[in-house]
């Protein structure tokens, strides 16, 4: 397998980044999981829009490639790796790079340190067709989680404290009101509307989120940005989560209780059919698109 580190192709196993760089010690850098089908990136556009906001939100040096080069290196590398046959995903962070331990950011010169990787990947469609159980979390991130920072302990405790409890995702919840999952954004069809909490500085602004919402319209389906309080998830006719490598999968359980009637309700399986249709679609588009 081969990974792009720092202007170079090379075999993952000889990729060596240093114990001085700043996503090692800090956690200090941001992130992309992009999908992709036949070799065609899925909302690259909006995926490289995100990085370049998070880059600036940091004040992370830009990289010397741009991020019309960076999206080329990720097409070449699904090339290089023979990954463009099928579905794979490209891992995509840029760190502050490497340098003597100290908390306030180096001197702005700093290079950043560069690495995409990518690999094969297969759609969750069991999880897709029968739903998933979930627990609820206190959302003990920071108040930057908009910003997609390596920085994901929160997240992997959450998402351990599912895992421990037979569940596939933790719900975050902050005063009262959810904000999204440790890897995925949340909705809920409650008293027959469509709802998600709306963008704020405590919620990554998901990708997938934004594509479910369009659809969403496109289906005539109107939808609701607005708080979802957690008395009333517990109403709530369906729950789904949505994200790069979960698309629109359905929550079944939540906690000690069932969701609707159990099982995947019509929304969540409408909307998850139109998503198939953009991804089947997305793999269609010519090479340069
Ligand atoms: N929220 C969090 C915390 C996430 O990690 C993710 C996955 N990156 C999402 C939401 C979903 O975002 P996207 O649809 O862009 O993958």
């Amino acid at each position: 397998m081969l990974v792009y580190l720092n202007g170079r192709f090379v075999e993952k196993d000889q990729a060596l980044v240093s114990v001085d760089d700043r996503g090692f010690l800090f956690g200090d850098g941001v992130y992309e999981v992009i999908r992709a089908r036949k070799g065609r990136l899925f909302e690259d556009a909006a995926h490289f829009a995100r990085l370049a906001t998070g880059l600036r939100a940091l004040r992370l040096p830009a990289p010397s490639q741009d991020m019309a080069t960076l999206r080329g290196l990720c097409v070449e590398l699904l090339e290089r790796n023979q990954l463009v046959s099928a579905d794979a995903t490209v891992y995509l962070q840029i760190t502050r790079g490497v340098a003597p331990r100290t908390h306030q950011f180096p001197k702005p010169d700093t290079p950043p340190t560069v690495y995409l990787a990518a690999g094969p990947f297969t759609p969750p469609l069991s999880a897709q067709a029968n739903g998933v159980h979930t627990i609820t979390h206190p959302d003990i991130r920071w108040a930057r989680c908009d910003i997609k920072t390596v920085n994901l302990l929160p997240n992997a405790w959450a998402k351990q404290c599912a895992v421990d409890a037979g569940a596939a995702e933790a719900i975050f919840m902050r005063d009262g009101a959810l904000t999204d999952g440790a890897s995925s954004n949340v909705f809920a069809v409650i008293a027959g509307e469509l709802c998600t909490p709306p963008l704020s500085t405590y919620l990554l602004p998901g990708i997938t989120r934004r594509v479910v919402l369009e659809l969403a319209h496109e289906l005539g389906l109107a939808s609701h940005e607005r708080p979802i309080y957690f008395s009333e998830l517990r109403t709530a006719d369906e729950v789904f989560i949505t994200g790069t490598t979960s698309d629109v999968t359905p929550v079944i359980r939540v906690d000690d209780w069932t969701v609707g009637n159990g099982a995947p309700g019509a929304v969540s399986t409408a909307l998850q059919r139109a998503l198939r249709d953009r991804l089947d679609a997305c793999a269609g588009r010519p090479a340069a698109g």
